[in-house]
């Protein structure tokens, strides 16, 4: 079975790479009937919070990637495992014990670039058939390094990015625990991939150069290494390193922004992976259809207009009901209450057509809920004129016995229009405007029949009263 993990370390929120390689994951998985686990990374506990664990499951959450493990698995939970397999090593011989001092070491490297080497460790305490080593000094607390093959060759087949080889000799011996007994990045990771039955290790290619020394331990120690997909890096558009310049970086930022969690998904897989030229996928078609093959190589370019562009294909497309939760999120957040007007569903179906972000319909759909805080000032100069005064006034009076449907309110408008000799935006533009505060909204009919009767009247009377002032 097909078992891979999404294994962040939680020293911030869930970034867009980390977002894209946690959902490569899953959907590899997934697509695969297999399983996707999470583990979080948190044996630096300098830099490791709770707050940035949260706020990772936050990100997770809303994107709809859950781990199929029931709890997430935490390293430092791990500490005794991690003490056995070490100790297991030492009595192997695949680890030894190295008393070397910092001073040894640091003059070891200043000693190595002055002869313009690869800084490396000489192997002075590991152990090999036929040496002595010197009695280990009083009262230092040894590291543990791993007791690295120092001949052949370490061969990656990357998913990605193909074969790549490494020269076993160019691989010093690594300490995997520290003189505190406080085990090594690189070993946890493999005790735990070799412990979770990882298949596939789907991650960042800043990590290509652990991958070997993590074969080699896994070899060490008797496991299969998995399969390795080290997905390339994201750039912004201007091919610089995505930064903070480059727009929002954590996923929850999008969310605010006004992103579809399904189209945020949708923008991201296509953020080195492709499929043809479809650019719309469903959750689903991206389970079925994901695969390393159109994975590519090199970097993927970040742009915010194409994720704009998808976002609003989503909100055209998606059913109302499924959106009507996030729209509600937004409404909220702008402080506006959702009950204090019409259905969120109603409001979706008309906004959907003109607002690309959910933020924007937020602000675009106050009215509904809101009485109004004034006119937009151009607008109103333009359209709550002495002119539009008797224009309002009829519409008062007609639309006072229509019957409130967008049928008759349609029919309502273009009555008083063609009954005072107008053209059909001379009468609709000041109504945007009374009911609106600004001259832009849904089709009036639907935003009358929306508003309410009620609503929509005193709102025209207002405006009426204004504009014959
Ligand atoms: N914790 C690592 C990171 O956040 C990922 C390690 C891995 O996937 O092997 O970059």
């Amino acid at each position: 079975m097909t078992v891979t993990r999404f294994a962040p370390s939680p020293t911030g929120f869930l970034h867009i790479g980390g977002a894209r390689t946690a959902l490569f994951s899953w959907l590899y998985a997934k697509g695969r009937g297999g399983r996707f686990l999470l583990r979080i990374e948190d044996t630096d506990r300098e830099r490791s919070t709770e707050a940035a664990v949260d706020a990772i499951f936050e990100g997770m959450a809303w994107l709809g990637l859950a781990g199929d493990n029931p709890e997430p698995i935490y390293q430092t939970q791990r500490l005794g495992r991690y003490a056995e397999v070490i100790a297991r090593m030492l009595a192997q011989g695949t680890a030894y014990h190295c008393y070397a001092s910092k001073q040894e070491l640091d003059q070891l490297r200043a000693e190595q670039q002055a002869r313009k080497e690869k800084p490396r460790y000489d192997g002075r305490w590991r152990p090999e058939a036929g040496k002595i080593l010197p009695a280990p000094p009083q009262g230092v607390k040894p590291v543990v390094r791993f007791k690295s093959p120092d001949e052949g060759r370490v061969v990656l087949k990357d998913l990605i990015k193909g074969e790549i080889v490494f020269d076993a000799r160019e691989l010093d011996d690594l300490i995997i625990a520290r003189s505190d007994g406080t085990p090594t990045y690189n070993f946890c990771v493999v005790v735990d991939d070799m412990d979770m039955g990882i298949t596939h290790v789907i991650r960042g290619d800043d990590h290509v150069n652990n991958t070997p020394r993590q074969i080699q331990i896994l070899q060490a120690l008797g496991a299969a290494p998995p399969a390795y997909a080290h997905v390339s890096m994201i750039l912004g558009g201007d091919g610089a390193k995505l930064s903070k310049r480059h727009g929002a970086l954590g996923v929850m930022e999008y969310r605010t922004m006004g992103f579809m969690p399904e189209a945020m998904l949708n923008y991201l897989v296509r953020l080195g992976w492709s499929h043809g030229d479809q650019e719309l996928f469903t959750r689903q078609e991206m389970i079925e259809k994901f695969d390393f093959d159109h994975v590519s190589a090199s970097p993927a370019r970040f742009d915010m207009e194409k994720a704009y562009w998808v976002n609003h294909q989503y909100l055209k497309v998606t059913d109302p009901a499924l959106i009507a939760p996030e729209f509600e999120w937004h409404l909220r957040r702008i402080g506006v209450d959702p009950d204090n007007g019409p259905a969120l569903i109603a409001v979706i179906e008309q906004q959907r057509e003109r607002c690309r972000t959910l933020a924007e319909m937020a602000d675009k759909s106050r009215f509904f809920y809101e009485e109004l805080s004034g006119y937009n000032d151009r607008d109103a100069a333009r359209h709550l004129t002495p002119k539009s005064a008797p224009v309002l006034a009829a519409l008062i009076e007609t639309l006072g016995t229509s019957d409130w449907q967008p049928e008759a309110l349609h029919d309502a408008v273009h009555g008083v229009a063609e009954t005072l000799g107008l053209k059909l935006g001379d009468v609709a533009q000041p109504i945007r405007v009374a009911v609106a505060g600004m001259a832009v909204s849904p089709p009036i009919d639907h935003t009358l029949a929306l508003l309410g009767r009620v609503r929509a009247l005193a709102r025209l009377q207002a405006a009426a009263l204004k504009a014959g002032s």
